[in-house]
């Protein structure tokens, strides 16, 4: 199993979020995460990537096997997680080019080499996937940039380092339909045996293109329901039952 949550229950500032929610991502599966606003979608990935802000009362989580509510959000991600940030935050003076290049160093032992000729192969290989100018890796993360450049800039984070379990939190948002299409290749040629994904989204249109194997519900703070891809497709037609 990529993912195991159990009984997860979570707050914040006193307000509770996640009221015992359980989810399990196998090896390999892209799952994707619906439901309407403010049920404690992007709360979820936060605290799976360790957002401080949120105290986490009950439950459990596995990534990978591994403890993840012990770890620190650095040690999430050495362990292989990523979270595409449904708003990216804007990171004033660090290019993208610099941003991404201290990650990917931070996972090297202190002594080794980092080969910057081929690290910029990459990078630009990775924009060139994902339709970005080249020069946008001068441009500081986020600033100034458009809704959908935000996305694209969270998405080719995700290339470079590649993770083993990626959660995108609405990265269908603000994209128009080319911009979705670009980015769904994207995720798409990441998708391996080894891989997990949780897509979070509102609307069922991404799932044209990143086909989930399986989609849940979420309301008021747990999993009411789960399907395979049809679900989405019901949810499109009649909407969220409350
Ligand atoms: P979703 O992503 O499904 O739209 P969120 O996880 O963003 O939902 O929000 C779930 C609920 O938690 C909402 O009612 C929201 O107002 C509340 N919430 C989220 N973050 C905070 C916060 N920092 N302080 C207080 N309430 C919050
Ligand atoms: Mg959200």
């Amino acid at each position: 199993m990529s993912l195991v949550i159990k009984n997860l229950k979570a707050s914040i500032e006193g307000i509770p979020l996640l009221k015992g929610l359980s989810l399990t991502v196998p090896k390999g599966e892209v799952h994707a995460l619906m439901g309407p606003n403010g049920a404690g979608k992007s709360s979820l990935a936060k605290i799976l990537a360790r957002h401080s802000d949120y105290t986490v009362e009950d439950g459990h989580v596995l990534l990978h096997g591994l403890p993840l509510l012990e770890m620190e959000p650095e040690a999430a991600s050495k362990a292989g997680l990523f979270l595409a940030f449904q708003y990216p935050q804007t990171i004033q003076g660090v290019t993208i080019a610099n941003f991404i290049r201290a990650a990917l160093r931070s996972r090297l032992p202190k002594e080794a080499h980092f080969d910057a000729k081929s690290f910029y192969a990459r990078l630009f290989k990775g924009m060139d996937q994902l339709q970005m100018d080249h020069s946008f890796s001068a441009r500081c993360v986020n600033d100034g940039l458009s809704g959908g450049e935000k996305k694209r800039c969270e998405i080719l984070q995700m290339l470079l380092l590649e993770p083993s379990f990626c959660i995108l939190d609405e990265t269908d948002s603000g994209l128009d339909i080319d911009a979705l299409k670009v980015v769904a290749q994207g995720v798409n040629a990441l998708r391996s045996p080894d891989r997990g994904f949780l897509i979070i989204t509102h609307y069922q249109r991404l799932l044209d293109y990143i086909v989930p194997d399986k989609v849940h519900i979420m309301q008021e703070g747990r999993i009411v329901q789960s399907g395979d891809k049809a679900l989405a497709r019901e949810l499109e037609i009649s909407g969220y039952r409350s």
